[in-house]
């Protein structure tokens, strides 16, 4: 096989999309799977859409997930003098031609033929314009648009890594325009003369361009120029299936990672839009993709945007986190002041702990402040209603009971020996048949819930022992006697 260079030929008009890293990452893998090369395009030849702000966007969120490329960062907009000389060439052969049509006289035409039920299609009137007449025409300063001729030739055929033969009848093709005029050339035009300079091998893009590789290959044929491999991927989907789009889900890469998810899961799901393994495994890696991808794997249906599916496997990945990497990741969440200060009362220690225990919860890291505020907050708000249950048994009597012994047997724990272990003994032991206590007997849950519910004011939170643990003995009796109060109140 020749040489593998692939490219990332982004456009800057907007903060970088997931889309446009679903079709880089496959570049990339595609890539590294063949010692290739990656070549970074800017497509900013669009200069009112264009912006640095949405360049730099997607040159650092691009670097930031690791889908990294070699070499210099090209930009289009520099290379008008070369896309210039090709489309004098072009013009020279007579292979492209001036059109002076007005807007008007192409609204005409477009709406005779929607009349007749035709797609519309230029009629090549200025085809017939000989060439030292149009060269005369530009000169007196005539403004025109080039086309490029386009050949009356067999069916257009490519094989496509992902869609099999690809075949378009060359007739539905017409004369179109790839310029606006010479240093204005059009996006057809110029990738193909960049994908050519650049010895691109394979085109690796969204099947929303399927269209315009026929008007490509034609552009490749006129110049004798080798045609590279194509590989077109599936579009992606909102849930309704229609195609992706701003109206129905976020779609710039920031929002998802302000949001808490991770660059790695965010990697992995995209990675999952349109390729899966043969066996069940969902959870790729870079590395791993590296490894197990191959385009010929890759679906021909569109690819449905799961944000569900998204959840789950950032959940994976979050719980794959050091407790450490865990806490660097929450920081940026966890800016409120009542954890900023509360950790300096409570301690370094403290705060890592209460991390710890709902790291295995955590699905996006947008979700800590609600798991973590009952921790630094003293003055919890909940209503009684809260300590009833009737699954395990908690009614209004069993849960004060429950607080009232509870408290007494947490008493008799001292300072010294108040951790997770003697707290889980003591209290179950107060449980067992042949203790002597008011609540020997009674199910667990039915002294660990209303404890639970005092600890957290909260119906999910992490579990009684764990809770009691972390808080101390001092605070987990203050919030016992407040949960009574609640009872009474
Ligand atoms: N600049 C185009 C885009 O962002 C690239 C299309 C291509 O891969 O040829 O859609």
């Amino acid at each position: 096989m020749t040489e593998v260079i692939v490219r990332y030929p982004p456009s800057p008009t907007g903060p970088l999309h997931v889309g446009t890293v679903r079709v880089m990452l496959y570049n990339y893998v595609f890539a590294k799977q063949h010692n290739g090369k990656i070549v970074m395009r800017l497509e900013d030849t669009d200069r009112e859409r264009s912006t640095k702000e949405s360049e730099e966007n997607i040159l650092s969120g691009l670097k930031n997930m690791g889908i990294t490329w070699d070499g210099e960062v090209h930009y289009q907009s520099k290379r008008i003098p070369i896309y210039r000389k090709y489309l004098e060439q072009l013009l020279n052969e007579e292979k492209a031609y001036y059109c002076f049509c007005t807007k008007e006289e192409l609204e005409t035409e477009r709406l005779r033929l929607e009349g007749v039920k035709l797609p519309p299609r230029y009629s090549g009137k200025c085809a017939k314009i000989s060439k030292e007449e149009q060269e005369m025409r530009v000169k007196k300063g005539e403004k025109g648009v080039i086309r490029f001729r386009t050949p009356e030739s067999e069916p257009i055929i490519f094989e496509d890594h992902i869609r099999g033969k690809v075949e378009i009848n060359a007739k539905e093709i017409d004369d179109f325009v790839i310029a606006k005029n010479l240093d204005e050339p059009l996006y057809n035009f110029c990738v193909v003369v960049d994908d050519h300079e650049m010895n691109i091998s394979h085109v690796i893009r969204g099947e929303d361009h399927i269209s315009n590789t026929p008007k490509q290959i034609l552009i490749y044929e006129a110049f004798s120029w080798k045609i590279p491999e194509f590989a077109h991927l599936p579009l992606i989907l909102n849930e309704d299936k229609s195609k992706l789009s701003k109206r129905k889900n976020k779609v710039s890469v920031d929002d998802y990672l302000a949001e808490g998810y991770l660059k790695e899961a965010l990697l992995n799901f995209l990675a999952l839009l349109g390729w899966n393994t043969s066996d069940e495994n969902e959870i790729f890696s870079l590395e791993d993709l590296i490894r197990e991808f191959s385009l010929e794997r890759v679906h021909k249906g569109g690819a449905v945007f799961d944000l569900a599916k998204l959840l789950h496997v950032n959940g994976v990945w979050i719980r794959k986190k050091t407790p450490e990497e865990f806490k660097n990741l929450a920081e940026q969440f966890l800016q409120d002041p009542i954890f900023v200060e509360g950790r300096k009362k409570y301690g370094e220690k403290f705060y890592e702990t209460a991390l710890e225990l709902v790291h295995e919860r955590t699905k996006k890291l947008n979700e800590l402040p609600d798991f973590l505020r009952f921790f630094f907050v003293d003055d919890l708000k909940y209503s009684k209603e809260l300590f009833f249950h009737e699954k395990m048994k908690v009614d209004e009597n069993v849960a004060k009971t429950a607080l009232e012994e509870g408290k007494k047997i947490l008493e008799g724990i001292s300072e010294s020996d108040w951790n997770e272990e003697n707290i889980k003994e003591e209290l179950l032991v107060a449980l067992s048949e042949t203790s002597p206590s008011p609540i020997h007997g009674w199910k667990n849950g039915q002294l660990l819930w209303p404890l639970r519910v005092a600890l957290s004011g909260e119906a999910f939170s992490p579990g009684t022992f764990e809770l009691l643990a972390v808080f101390g003995k001092e605070r987990s009796l203050g919030r016992i006697e407040y949960g009574t109060l609640v009872l009474n109140g």
